[in-house]
């Protein structure tokens, strides 16, 4: 598995404007740093523990995002160098988001996590559960978190036409928040949709960031 003859492969078709994250959940500092040696910055991964102890090993040029699910008592590993928390679902998880980005003086970068697939077993949101959230009124006191766009996962399937469904769908969210709540704010901009197998798809619906990993490092060797 060559990582560099593979990102250079992905590199390649991904549209210009679209952020290319390589994921690098489960796999060694060593493919990381033989990514980052072709010049590519932006990594993801969806481990806390895991991405804190990587940051801690690797160069600090790097550009990390936390990608999945994030527990609330695992916050405080990632806040003091995070670069953008993909999914987010919960007020009490964006509450405690902003209390450690207050302890370490940033604000954090967030984005919405939406429900678009078939599958139970996949965390989000739908548009009136995040409507709910943004009213809340303790939302607006969150001075530390800057929410910057949406995040979804398609069905793993290999239905073409229900996958470009489930992320136009998520387009159209993105659309409709950004009109009802987020208008004056040019930093709402970031759609994240597409994995390896569906990236070539999420691009045409109009992803601005796709999440690529097995494409890149190889088959991990458990099931996420
Ligand atoms: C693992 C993971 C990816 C990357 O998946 P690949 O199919 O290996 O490209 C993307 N997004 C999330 C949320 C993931 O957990």
């Amino acid at each position: 598995m060559n990582v560099q003859s593979n990102l250079d492969e992905v590199r390649k078709s991904i549209k210009s404007g679209v952020k290319l994250v390589a994921v690098s959940k489960t796999k060694p500092v060593e493919a990381i740093q033989n990514a980052y040696d072709t010049g590519h910055r932006v990594f993801g991964e969806n481990k806390a523990q895991e991405l804190a102890a990587k940051y801690q090993e690797l160069p600090k040029d790097i550009e990390w995002h936390f990608i999945g699910h994030l527990q609330s008592n695992k916050v405080k590993y990632i806040a003091p160098f995070v670069s953008l928390i993909h999914g987010v679902e919960s007020i009490k998880l964006l509450k405690e988001i902003n209390k450690q980005a207050l302890k370490n003086n940033r604000v954090i970068n967030c984005l919405l996590q939406f429900h678009i697939a078939d599958e139970t077993t996949k965390f989000g949101l739908s548009y009136e559960e995040a409507e709910e959230l943004l009213k809340n009124p303790a939302f607006a006191t969150f001075k530390n978190i800057r929410i910057v766009g949406v995040m979804g996962m398609a069905t793993y399937s290999d239905d073409k036409n229900k996958i470009t469904e489930e992320f136009r769908t998520l387009r159209q969210i993105f659309k409709k928040l950004k009109n009802e709540y987020f208008k004056a704010e040019d930093s709402f901009k970031e759609i994240s949709m597409g994995m390896s197998g569906d990236y070539q798809i999420a691009m045409e619906e109009g992803s601005t960031m796709v999440r690529i990993g097995s494409a890149i490092f190889g088959a991990r060797n458990y099931n996420i």
